[in-house]
């Protein structure tokens, strides 16, 4: 057994992503001694294979999407030829310029970066190459990976961490699945060039949001010369003479594409000697934890990607953060509130939303539910022919019409989220 005094660290990060960094900083605020061990690169999936890049490749698209719409207001139409290469370096070389910051961050704070593999070898001990490292506290921030479907010829397709390498658009796309990445991802490659099809396994994209949002997504993809397939569940991937072609339950085929991307969903990086710790995961692979981020172990602690909660940025960090206050800032109940976070879709046009869906609502408060929609086209297509529109939902409950989701889509979305989120979380009513 260690002593306290025996250990080289307070605490050991095992991951150098959103949440793994926040909860290292917070903690070091407090006077703990933290280290962090990355594998990869200072920033995680979100900095280097996430949320960043992927708003860069948003913000091209919907300059794409303005410069055609640029004519209707008087401007000469701009040529709009894409240069891909030159998109690709400055976007890596903001990427890069952000992981040199988080070191600098983590510099100031005196949190020591071991570079490399970590695997734990019992609850206070980490091996990373020869070295062993020893901690009071383990915390496990390793994120996740994108999946890959079981089936033959998977590996020809490309997952979102391949679209990041993608080093010219391909002009024929099949994205598989209906998620954030799907529907993310096959918006961008159709705004920079492609022909894109979106293959789901149901009938339709974001399945798990409100039907408005849904359906106005779908509408939206129809208009920018999106297909959606619905009811296609993949069996096969071949490489014949035209490209890729997907094989489907159905027995149809598929064909001419030059990339397929798999975008369904991601799975927990737990491969790091768990086993021999004894921590338990959960049914998806996940660590387990309590509402205060701990694992079945008192002194290991899970948060972000890797605790399978909402695998969201600010959650991870919020968790982290939070985390950090209640182990070494006094703060014995801190936690993470999971309930009401507002997510962003960045698709084209974006969708905001927060709360319950209206059927998630009905069940809930039977009898008990106000709906109140609406639909209009925003000014910024006043001059133009083709309309984008946006939809707005209240689901609003009792007699005092409290809401309890909020969903938009159209322009602005993305933004306007932020504000009726910290209304919605303090109880506001539709009055
Ligand atoms: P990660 O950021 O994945 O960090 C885990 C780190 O652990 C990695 O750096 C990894 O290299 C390291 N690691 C793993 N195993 C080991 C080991 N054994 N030893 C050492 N290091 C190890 N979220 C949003 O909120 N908004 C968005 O717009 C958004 N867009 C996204 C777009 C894409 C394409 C993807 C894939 C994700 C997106 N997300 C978005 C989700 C977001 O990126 C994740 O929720 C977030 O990064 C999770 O943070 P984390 O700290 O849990 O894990
Ligand atoms: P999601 O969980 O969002 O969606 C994946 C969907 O793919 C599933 O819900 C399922 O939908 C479908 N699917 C699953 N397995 C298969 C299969 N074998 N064949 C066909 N379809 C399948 O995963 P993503 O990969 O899109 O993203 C992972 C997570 O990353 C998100 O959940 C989100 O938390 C985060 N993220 C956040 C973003 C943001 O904040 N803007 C952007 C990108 C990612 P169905 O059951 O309908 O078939």
């Amino acid at each position: 057994m260690h002593e306290k005094a025996e250990y080289d660290y307070d605490l050991l990060v095992i991951g150098g992503g959103s949440g793994g960094l926040a909860a290292a900083q917070r903690a070091a605020e407090y006077g703990a001694s933290v280290a962090v061990i990355e594998k990869g690169k200072l920033g995680g999936t979100c900095v280097n294979v996430g949320c960043v890049p992927k708003k860069v490749m948003w913000l091209a698209a919907d300059f794409r999407h303005r410069l055609h719409r640029a004519p209707d207001f008087g401007f000469s139409p701009a040529n709009a030829d894409l240069d891909w290469k030159t998109l690709v370096e400055n976007r890596e070389a903001y990427i890069q310029r952000l992981n040199g910051i988080y070191a600098s961050n983590l510099e100031r704070r005196e949190i020591e970066v071991i570079e490399g593999e970590a695997r734990c070898l019992d609850a206070h001990t980490v091996k990373v190459g020869d070295t062993e490292l020893t901690a009071e506290r383990l915390l496990i921030a390793t994120g996740g990976r994108p999946s890959l479907p079981d089936i033959p010829g998977a590996e020809l397709g490309i997952t979102s961490d391949g679209f990041f390498e993608l080093e010219a658009c391909p002009q024929q796309v099949l994205v598989v699945g209906s998620g954030y990445i799907a529907v993310e991802l096959a918006g961008v490659l159709s705004a920079l060039g492609a022909k894109v099809t979106v293959m789901v396994r149901r009938d339709s994209v974001l399945r798990r949001f409100d039907p408005m949002l849904r359906e106005r997504l779908m509408e939206a993809m129809n208009q920018d010369g999106i297909r959606v397939m619905t009811g296609c569940v993949p069996v096969a991937l071949e490489k014949d003479d035209d490209g890729l072609c997907l094989a489907t339950e159905s027995g149809e085929k598929h064909g001419g594409y030059d990339a397929v991307l798999w975008a369904i969903g991601r799975q927990p990086n737990t491969d790091i000697g768990l086993d021999a710790l004894g921590v338990e995961l959960a049914e998806r692979g996940h660590v387990t934890v309590d509402d205060y981020q701990q694992s079945s172990l008192e002194n290991v602690f899970a948060i972000g990607d890797v605790a399978g909660r909402i695998e969201l940025t600010p959650v991870a960090i919020a968790a982290g953060r939070r985390l950090a206050d209640r182990l070494y800032g006094g703060m014995k109940d801190r936690k993470l509130d999971y309930d009401m976070i507002p997510t962003v879709v960045f698709s084209h046009p974006p969708v905001g939303t927060i709360g319950l869906t209206e059927d998630e609502a009905l069940e809930k408060y039977p009898g008990d539910v106000k709906c109140y929609t609406s639909t209009f086209n925003p000014m910024e297509y006043a001059l133009s022919k083709e309309k984008v529109k946006a939809s707005m939902k209240l689901v609003c409950v009792g007699p005092e019409e409290r809401i309890v989701g909020l969903h938009s889509i159209g322009a602005g979305s993305d933004e306007l989220l932020q504000g009726f989120a910290v209304a919605l979380k303090m109880g506001a009513t539709k009055k």
